[in-house]
């Protein structure tokens, strides 16, 4: 009898401090999403389900394709989670630069990229003459099958460095069904030869190189201008291959350095869903998810000169 009601005693000390309500460290601080899209640039049908990993899957959410509604339910969701700016690319870069008209605190605009030979250099840079965009990418020619590496990219890296842009790249394992994408060209070690040769590239990789863990953290502790998104794997492949990842990047001691992102395509359900999976990652204390969702892309950005 004693023992037991010492027993039950040890319990709920136990229940009390091992913070086992889940509500305790909801995240309440404001957000800022460093991946977001106006769109896909394959036409969808409306409706469609969300993609996800590893198939046979089934993806939750309805596509939403009409740009004026899409624009509308976005910035509805932002505002639910206190997503107060986003980085947002899109391949038709007159969308883009619609979004951020109508929300201009909101968006950080940047050209998407999928084939190097197809943009115009001189036009690009008289878009940042005119204070068009901010950003530059994201740089998905991986879709296309290039490496980060590749001579082709050399003059977008030349000019985000001259111009001091944020760039996001797609430099990882996995992407889109297409049949000129590689994961091959997605290694991170890929990075190198570009971070040796821009060191003032202020470059971010999409999903942290998912699932390149190793190579992802080698190349961060050698390079600490290199920043890394958690985004599209945040809700495209199972929690706890997302949680693996993530955790050892944390584990690494990299928690500065990693940003918080969407990766909204068609699917705006997905922002909030992002958001769920970071506050609820059972080994982020409070201020490591204010690191994620906001401290880290405030610095990265340098937004009010930090
Ligand atoms: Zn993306």
């Amino acid at each position: 009898m004693k023992r037991n009601v010492l027993l039950m005693g040890l319990l709920i000390t136990l229940s009390f401090s091992s913070g086992s309500n889940p509500e305790q460290n909801n995240y309440k601080g404001p957000i800022i999403d460093m991946h977001m899209h106006t769109g896909l640039f394959i036409k969808v049908p409306e409706g469609m389900p969300a993609i996800c990993r590893p198939e046979p899957c089934e993806g939750k959410g309805g596509a939403i394709v009409n740009q004026a509604e899409l624009l509308k339910k976005t910035l509805e969701i932002m505002d639910r989670y206190n997503v107060q700016k986003g980085f947002l690319s899109g391949a038709d870069w007159k969308e883009v630069q619609d979004w951020k008209n109508a929300a201009p605190d909101r968006f950080i605009a940047s050209p998407f990229i999928l084939d190097p030979k197809g943009v115009d250099l001189e036009k690009l840079k008289a878009a940042y003459e005119q204070e068009q965009f901010e950003g530059l990418g994201e740089i998905a020619t991986q879709l296309s099958g290039i490496k980060p590496n590749d001579p082709s990219l050399e003059p977008f890296f030349q000019l985000a460095e001259e111009r001091n842009l944020p760039v996001l790249i797609h430099t990882l394992g996995i992407g889109p069904e297409m049949p000129t994408f590689r994961s091959s060209a997605g290694n991170p070690l890929l990075l190198e030869d570009v971070l040796v040769k821009h060191p003032k590239l202020r470059l971010f990789v999409e999903n942290a190189g998912f699932p390149f863990t190793e190579e992802m953290i080698a190349m961060m502790y050698q390079y600490p201008q290199l920043y890394v998104d958690v985004s599209t794997i945040t809700w495209v492949i199972p929690r706890e291959a997302f949680y693996d990842h993530f955790e050892a990047l944390i584990k690494a001691g990299l928690e500065k350095r990693i940003m918080f992102g969407s990766d909204q395509m068609v699917w705006p359900d997905k922002i909030g869903a992002a958001v769920e999976a970071i506050d609820q990652a059972p080994f982020l204390n409070y201020e490591q998810k204010e690191d994620i969702f906001y401290n880290n892309a405030a610095r990265f950005l340098r937004l009010n000169n930090q």
